[in-house]
């Protein structure tokens, strides 16, 4: 798996992650049906590099991060990289520590990137971000970052931090959600930072893509593979697709290592940027 170096975080990352929404049940709902198959799923990502692991304590009611922690054990811990986050209806300060020290129990390990899920609504922001901070200086997580944040919010919560950094921000950016493209994206870029790119298939619908798979036969790729290629290009973007089956899985990692030649990823850019909003 190819690999992108992020000097915020001082280490190389896989250059494509997994989602797991969905992945052992839904929003605070645990589903436990397809346990075996999904750890599966998981491990064979791990094994073609895709270690880069996104979940949350929201995903499943924390059954997601249960099934991570399972898949992961069968691989030395350094070889994956577990990102969870917090609810913002836990972001008061000792929630976030109660939180994080439950994903922790869930996961059997420490949390590599904990991040705020949403902008807390009613707490203030310097709160939660002081308590991501204790959680890092307990030794629960490595890195804290946030989710779903403009540009402005960033730097507010980075300016309530005096021992830590934002190390990543994970954000909705697809071709067909570009809002972060020329904000957040070159922000990231130029400070370093982790950028993860959340729903990068538009939750499939770039996969049924005519003009990405016209495109992608030129090299013998899908419409998938071509719409998470044309994500890689930026340098700070970890895509993190679910895969609901090995077959997508191998698929997606199927994008990385190789390269749209500069002439079709500027194309797309434009077909992209003209369809309506
Ligand atoms: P996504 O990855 O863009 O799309 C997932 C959907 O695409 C699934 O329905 C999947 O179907 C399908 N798919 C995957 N690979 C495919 C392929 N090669 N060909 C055809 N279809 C394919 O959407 P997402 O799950 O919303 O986003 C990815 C991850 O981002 C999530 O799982 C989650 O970890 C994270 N996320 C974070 C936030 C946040 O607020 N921070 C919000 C949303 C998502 P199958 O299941 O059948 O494979």
């Amino acid at each position: 798996m190819e690999k992108k170096y992020f000097p915020k975080l001082g280490m190389s990352l896989p250059a494509l992650g997994m989602g797991t929404w969905g992945i052992g049940g839904g929003f605070w709902s645990p589903d436990r049906s397809r346990d075996e198959e999904w750890i599966a799923i998981l491990r064979r990502g791990i094994e073609l590099g895709a270690s880069l692991i996104d979940t949350a304590e929201m995903y499943g009611g924390g059954h997601s991060e249960e099934l991570v922690g399972e898949a992961v054990k069968a691989f030395p811990r350094e070889e994956v990289f577990i990102v969870t986050k917090v609810w913002p209806t836990h972001a008061r300060y000792d929630d976030v520590l109660k939180s994080a020290e439950a994903s922790m129990k869930r996961l059997g390990t420490h949390i590599d990137l904990y991040l705020i899920h949403w902008p807390p609504t009613d707490t203030p922001l310097c709160e939660t971000m002081r308590a991501l901070e204790a959680v890092v200086a307990r030794g629960i997580a490595r890195f804290i970052g946030v989710s779903n944040f403009s540009l402005e919010l960033i730097e507010e919560a980075r300016a309530c931090l005096s021992r830590e950094d934002v190390a990543a921000v994970e954000n909705k950016f697809s071709l067909l959600d570009r809002g972060d493209e020329e904000t957040v994206v070159p922000y990231t870029e130029r400070e370093g930072m982790l950028y993860i790119a959340y729903s990068p298939l538009e939750e499939g619908e770039l996969a049924k893509n005519r003009f990405l798979a016209q495109i992608g036969a030129k090299y013998r790729k899908t419409a998938a593979q071509v719409a998470l290629n044309w994500l890689l290009r930026f340098p700070s973007v970890v895509p993190i697709p679910k895969a609901g089956s090995i077959w997508h899985l191998e698929e997606n990692i199927g994008s990385a290592g190789w390269r749209l030649s500069d002439e079709d990823w500027r194309l797309i850019s434009e077909q992209f940027r003209r369809l309506p909003a």
